[in-house]
């Protein structure tokens, strides 16, 4: 049987209709693959990244089991644990889960770092059916007691590729000594390089394995172009392009954390809306721009590879690559914003004079060749930095006058004083 629809996969009928109003009408192929295989308990290796619809394929069947054979959690423990490299994926997986779930009455908690551990403990107290968290802040929580892992029937790691690349292994290892060994493992990685085999050869038992080919994924839908460019001119490059209102909600990657406050710095100064999002932001600020952005309150948002990871937003109509990615894989996962649930997008990649080694080896990822746009003629800007000093000097100026003038005045106040 062709599986066409929700309602063929024997999922609780509360799930469907979850589905149903959240208007998921058709399964994408990861999910008619993996739940048939997931609501027999078996493990589970998905090569999948972020787009491809992975979220529902694990949560459903999960839910679906949790929601089933219930049983209430004793306090500090949970029943299923997924664990994702960032706050900004846990959030996302988290919201998923509460919408699939909002006839189940399950009870799901989120943990991560950056945020007072008060509020998460408490949640934590009573017991969980769901716990969706970080490495970190989860292996915090256990060393002081707050959480016990020892009820665990289903562990999810998601991003896996990426959990190794933030440095979690030994953090995933002390967690993983606390599970129980008997349990449902499922692993999703977006690459599949030898260290997340090893890790899957460790955890996983006889695993369902399916591949979803980011390439497939991406080059079938995305507009990809290119512009070869001097580095001192990508920055007019990009100011030229957003002259465009086509290009609407973009997302524009920087390699550094320095390079995306710099170019924030330069689209303020060219009047774009935008915000930043990396590692040295706080987790308010970071969901404060993220929400700006999916509003639509904000035009761009720029994020390096790491802080982008998991962001789920409709709608992007561009991703724009100022600098290309140092690892090739991240190409795939940076033009994946875009193109999202089936809708179309553009991918703009800057490519400067010490880049083509990195374009080379992206092209052979994606086997294909990026097509090469002729450079439109770019905008006459002043130098942002020349533009800056000259407001400093400027500043300084007003600045000292106004305090020569408070000096006067302050001399002018004592002598009326003294005549007194
Ligand atoms: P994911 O790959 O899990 O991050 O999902 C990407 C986006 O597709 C999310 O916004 C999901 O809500 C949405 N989505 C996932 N599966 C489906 C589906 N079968 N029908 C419609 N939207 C979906």
């Amino acid at each position: 049987m062709t599986i066409t629809s929700f309602h063929h996969l024997d999922l609780a009928q509360e799930l469907t209709r979850a589905l149903d109003e959240n208007n998921y009408k058709t399964p994408t192929p990861i999910q008619m693959s993996a739940i048939p295989s997931l609501l027999e308990k078996r493990d589970f290796l998905g090569i999948a990244q972020t787009g491809t619809g992975k979220t529902a394929a694990f949560a459903l069947p999960i839910l679906h089991q949790l929601f089933t054979e219930p049983r209430t959690p004793k306090p500090c423990t949970t029943r299923a644990l997924v664990l994702a490299p960032t706050r900004e994926l846990a959030i996302q997986i988290a919201d998923n889960c509460e919408i699939y779930a909002q006839h189940l009455s399950l009870r799901q908690v989120t943990i991560y770092g950056g945020v007072k551990q008060k509020p998460q403990v408490q949640a934590m107290s009573q017991g969980v059916d769901l716990l969706i968290a970080t490495p970190g802040r989860l292996l915090d929580l256990m060393q002081q007691s707050h959480i016990d892992l020892s009820m665990v029937t289903h562990l999810i790691l998601d991003e896996a590729d990426r959990m190794l690349d933030m440095g979690f292994v030994r953090d995933i290892k002390k967690i993983m000594l606390t599970i129980p060994k008997k349990r449902q493992t499922l692993l999703f990685s977006a690459t599949m390089p030898s260290s997340i085999n090893r890790l899957a050869g460790s955890l996983l038992n006889d695993p369902v394995k399916i591949d979803v080919t980011p390439e497939v994924v991406t080059v079938r839908k995305i507009k990809q172009t290119l512009y070869k460019i001097s580095k001192k001119h990508k920055r007019a490059l990009l100011a030229t392009l957003l002259q465009n209102e086509e290009i609407s909600k973009t997302i524009i990657f920087s390699r550094t954390k320095h390079g995306a406050n710099r170019i924030v710095k330069e689209l303020e100064h060219e009047g774009i809306t935008t915000a930043a999002i990396h590692g040295n932001k706080s987790q308010t600020a970071r969901q404060k721009a993220l929400e700006a952005f999916k509003k639509g309150e904000i035009r761009t948002l720029v994020a390096t590879d790491i802080a982008a990871r998991g962001i789920d937003v409709d709608n992007i109509s561009h991703v724009i690559n100022y600098d290309l990615p140092s690892e090739p894989e991240s190409y795939v996962h940076r033009i994946g914003r875009t193109a999202r649930a089936g809708t179309k997008g553009s991918a703009i990649s800057f490519c400067d004079e010490g880049e083509g080694k990195l374009l080379g080896l992206i092209e052979k990822i994606i086997k294909f060749q990026i097509p090469l746009l002729k450079t439109p003629e770019l905008l006459k800007l002043e130098p942002l930095e020349k533009e800056t000093k000259e407001r400093k000097v400027a500043v300084k100026k007003k600045t000292n006058n106004a305090f020569q003038k408070s000096k006067i005045k302050k001399q002018r106040t004592r002598l009326g004083k003294n005549r007194r």
